[in-house]
């Protein structure tokens, strides 16, 4: 993958990518040994598969134990609609900006003694469609309850609502899914997932 990856940096001269992608090529490749343990140098780029599994591992690690205290932890996905590549940086952007100000409000409110704290876990993201090249942004939640997941929803959808063209549906109420965590362990690497996946089966039937 990755020699794929650098003859397309090279094409595009794209030094900066180039190195990047060599450094990953090159990940893990010297081991050195010493009084029974082996040290190595990682990467660190988020399309090497060595290194996302150990950051996954290790934000599994640290967040499991907090996770587990949770009495009804629910699992909730925010959607804007699929995006081409030009406006899709823009469209992200919004995103967290939108999620900021949904926190803010109710932290506030929360601090004059109204409503609850909203507690949860998130994270970014986007699937490609390769036969209608658009992009497909989204939030994984891991709520603390589901008062909580309720909430981010309609806030979501009431922060979409008249943004961009009135008459085109930004953000719509089905594409938005809470259910309850059923598998913590499972959920949580849903949302922590790191890094890029590898394939994409270019035929999103199938895929079905
Ligand atoms: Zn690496």
């Amino acid at each position: 993958m990755m020699l794929g990856l650098i003859d397309v940096s090279k094409s595009k001269e794209d030094f900066q990518r180039l190195k990047s992608y060599w450094n990953t090529f090159h990940c893990q490749s010297k081991i050195i040994s010493s009084k029974n343990r082996i040290y190595g140098k990682y990467c660190k780029n988020r399309f090497c598969t060595v290194c996302s599994a150990i950051r996954k591992a290790d934000i599994i690690h640290r967040y499991y134990p907090t996770l587990k205290t949770w009495k009804e932890p629910h699992f909730l996905t925010l959607t804007v609609r699929a995006v081409k590549i030009k406006s899709l940086n823009k469209w992200i952007n919004g995103m967290f900006r939108a999620f900021s100000l949904i926190l803010d409000r109710y932290k506030k409110r929360f601090q004059r003694g109204k409503g609850i704290p909203l507690i949860g876990i998130k994270s970014l993201e986007c699937n490609f469609n390769p036969q209608r090249k658009t992009y497909n942004p989204h939030f994984h939640i891991i709520t603390a309850n589901l008062e909580i997941a309720e909430i981010l929803k309609k806030e979501w959808l009431q922060i979409w609502k008249y943004k961009d063209n009135p008459n085109q549906i930004v953000v719509s109420s089905k594409a938005q899914f809470i259910r309850k965590v059923e598998n913590l362990e499972r959920d949580l690497i849903e949302v922590i997932k790191y890094g890029s996946k590898i394939f994409t089966e270019p035929d999103i039937k199938k895929k079905i």
